[in-house]
């Protein structure tokens, strides 16, 4: 693996290798306790190691943060740059969307007070195919 942390001044420590390689790996927005019950089946690692290896990772934007509806935290490595997720509300499953379904200069078009926009939150929620077939 390249060392992407030397990029950003940080030190290349095995617990933010391991951090990195299983977001990598999983691939979707996991909770910190997700994320360490999937670390220690091959890296012994406490979770507050996990908590601040995951905030110092997001300050230097290596890991994006997305506080769910339910207050809980998701972590992720970016992909090209903007996406969004549906969530499914049954088996908590994550799909990402490729698309952005939302135009800002359109909406600060729309309603013409002055504002402008700079960024968005946006998550979309229902239920999976899979979660569908067993209901
Ligand atoms: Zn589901
Ligand atoms: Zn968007």
């Amino acid at each position: 693996m390249k060392d992407i942390f030397s990029k950003y001044g940080l030190k290349k420590t095995k617990a933010r290798q391991m951090i990195y390689e299983a977001l990598n790996n999983l691939n979707r927005p996991v909770s910190t306790e997700e994320l360490h019950c999937n670390l220690l089946k091959n890296y012994s690692i406490n979770l507050a190691t996990v908590y601040r290896n995951l905030n110092t990772l997001e300050e230097i934007n290596i890991v994006e943060k997305v506080v769910r509806q339910d207050g809980i935290s998701y972590y992720y490595l970016p992909k090209k740059g903007h996406s969004h997720y549906m969530v499914c509300d049954s088996c908590n499953d994550h799909f990402e969307l490729d698309i952005c379904p939302l135009d800002l200069n359109l909406v600060d078009k729309t309603y013409d007070n002055g504002f402008k926009s700079t960024s968005h939150i946006l998550e979309i929620h229902g239920i999976c195919k899979k979660c569908q077939k067993n209901n």
